[in-house]
């Protein structure tokens, strides 16, 4: 019963395409790992070879030209081979470094990307993680298998743990989990905006949690928008559902495209806040 509840829950979303081919629920490939591929893509680059680091140190080395190296605020072009090989900033060996310890955001001719351009490139990654989330999940329910593990390999959690206590505290989340929940994560690009921490699960995929910061439920009945949700860690979303910390819009991270409500941080700050500032301990060394 409670499961069918909870099943209506998810079906007021909006409706999905229904795709007549698949024949069952896939695997959704979510591309929240950000490829040079993928950005050579969405920039529009159209180089042969892409890499990609997040911090524009080293990569492998470029092997077909046009080639493009991207961190995480733009990119520099090798038209040729040549050019690669005898630009003086890398150090190409079996790997390339770039040299300086600066990364290639110091070599002239690095293109940086704007704001509106990275937008334009998580709006679009949403849209695809939208289509592949919703595909799945519903597949996975109308198989009504009532398989709890199915539906977590649906919406493509981990799932190494097979306590069955653990996956349905899990459970709980996952149907909370709505898809506005995820756009705000995929805007923070799976970074927890009280810390910066990322939980990077080892498969090409990225995990965080969704706080809504003035509660959903009977109690509380906050909203389920954007402006009530954040992107957080899981040790920094238990600290502000206990109402271990307060919230300091000052110290959080904010990216451009999330703007939250002010009225809901107060509402925690009042109402779930307990007014005794826990925090994380962290081990001495
Ligand atoms: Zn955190």
């Amino acid at each position: 019963m409670e499961y069918q509840q909870k099943r209506q829950v998810i079906e007021t979303g909006p409706k999905q395409q229904t795709n007549g081919q698949q024949g069952e629920a896939t695997m959704p490939r979510r591309q929240t790992s950000i490829t040079g591929k993928r950005l050579n893509e969405l920039w529009n680059v159209g180089a042969k070879h892409a890499l990609y680091r997040e911090d524009g140190k080293w990569y492998h080395n470029l092997t077909d030209f046009p080639g493009v190296l991207f961190d995480s605020n733009g990119y520099i072009v090798f038209q040729t081979e040549q050019d690669y090989q005898q630009n003086s900033y890398l150090q190409i060996t079996e790997d390339l470094h770039i040299k300086g310890g600066e990364g290639i955001s110091s070599i002239p001719g690095y293109i940086p990307i704007s704001e509106k351009n990275q937008f334009q490139a998580f709006s679009q990654t949403l849209k695809e993680a939208i289509g592949e989330y919703q595909t799945s999940f519903d597949e996975a329910l109308n198989k009504e298998t009532h398989d709890y593990h199915e539906l977590l390999k649906a919406v493509d959690l981990p799932t190494r743990s097979s306590e069955l206590t653990r996956v349905l505290t899990q459970i709980n989340r996952i149907v909370r989990d709505t898809q506005i929940a995820r756009k705000v994560k995929i805007i923070h690009n799976y970074s927890c905006q009280v810390c910066g921490y990322t939980l990077d699960l080892g498969n090409g995929k990225l995990y965080a949690e969704s706080h809504h910061i003035k509660p959903l439920g009977a109690k509380h009945n906050g909203p389920d928008i954007v402006e009530n949700i954040m992107c957080v860690c899981p040790n920094h979303h238990a600290l502000l559902d206990y109402g271990a910390i307060p919230i300091d819009l000052r110290d959080l991270r904010i990216t451009s495209g999330h703007i939250f409500s002010e009225q809901y941080i107060e509402y925690h700050n009042t109402n779930v806040y307990r007014q005794v500032r826990g925090s994380i301990v962290v081990p001495q060394i």
